[in-house]
């Protein structure tokens, strides 16, 4: 079913933006980052901290599609585990089997994404960024983290009444996604399949509930992922989507170092960006970078309709 777009997938290997991946890094890359980095899930995202209240009461209530509830994995854990329980691992990094990273187009279209991993210190909001995209009226796809829609319920709410910007899923813990417990910059991974299922399926399930219709993308929390883990993603019925240009290194960049990254995007780019460091130089580097590319010719799309 998803042949044409698998195609596209992995297809392109080299690895443009590897070092530096999405969110989750920072720790390792330029100097100041520190701050931007994405803390450890290990010990922020057990479910101890997430605080389920803001959208268990905020925005379950509403009303957003009444219509489809159960529309939770295309498979249950039990079978995951069946399936995918005793294979072992030959991949890890961006580009497994199934892996979107790009548009697989030469025409000047690129797909903006940010991220949201939430957590203590990334579970803020970056309205600067969202007011700019919204003003130029540039569409972008936002990858949401279970814990930041917890931490930002009004945000959540009214983001996903916008056309402009297309929700999808960014993990329950924000956790690279492994069936062996592989860590990507210090941040563990889940350990075995019926992990990868939970980490996938929890904000699946709560995005179907809040949208009304299940997300249609997933990213892993740091990005990172093993190819049973992408084979698991796919047979959930979502595509596993990571990037080719990292705008923001893990919004650690100056706002120079965002535009000069972003303004190099080739035609048919994946660039990672982050929506939760206002501090960060991403919001004044987009603001920077998205003229020079219109003026350039290029266009901006969600990545549901840059895919088709
Ligand atoms: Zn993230």
């Amino acid at each position: 079913m998803n042949a044409s777009r698998r195609a596209v997938l992995a297809g392109l290997t080299g690895l443009t933006a590897a070092a530096l991946a999405g969110c989750g890094s920072g720790g390792s890359l330029a100097s100041g980052g520190q701050t931007a980095a994405d803390p450890a899930p290990g010990v922020s995202g057990t479910g101890l901290a997430s605080p389920a209240a803001p959208v268990t009461s905020a925005a379950a209530t509403p009303s957003a599609a009444a219509s489809s509830p159960a529309a939770g994995p295309a498979l249950s854990r039990d079978a995951v585990v069946a399936r995918y329980g005793q294979l072992t691992p030959r991949t890890w990094g961006f580009g497994g089997p199934g892996v979107v990273r790009d548009l697989g187009t030469r025409r000047r279209v690129i797909a903006l994404t940010f991220d949201a991993c939430g957590g203590p210190g990334g579970s803020e909001y970056d309205a600067a960024l969202i007011a700019f995209l919204r003003r130029r009226e540039v569409p972008a796809t936002l990858f949401l983290n279970s814990r930041w829609i917890d931490e930002n319920p009004a945000t959540f709410r009214q983001l996903r009444r916008e056309p402009l910007f297309e929700l999808a899923n960014h993990g329950t813990r924000h956790l690279p996604l492994s069936v062996t417990g592989r860590s990507a910059y210090g941040i563990g991974g889940t350990r075995n399949a019926g992990e990868v299922y939970d980490e996938v399926a929890a904000n699946q399930v709560k995005l179907t509930r809040l949208l009304g219709t299940p997300p249609r993308f997933f990213r892993a929390g740091t990005a990172f992922s093993d190819d049973v883990a992408d084979r698991i993603v796919t047979a959930m019925g979502d595509q596993l989507v990571t990037f080719s240009v990292n705008g923001d290194g893990g919004a650690t960049f100056t706002p120079e170092q965002v535009r000069v990254t972003v303004a190099a995007a080739p035609a048919g780019s994946i660039v990672l960006c982050h929506m939760n460091h206002p501090r960060g130089g991403t919001a004044a580097g987009i603001a920077a970078a998205v003229p020079q590319l219109q003026a350039a010719g290029y266009r901006f799309t969600r990545l549901s309709d840059g895919l088709a």
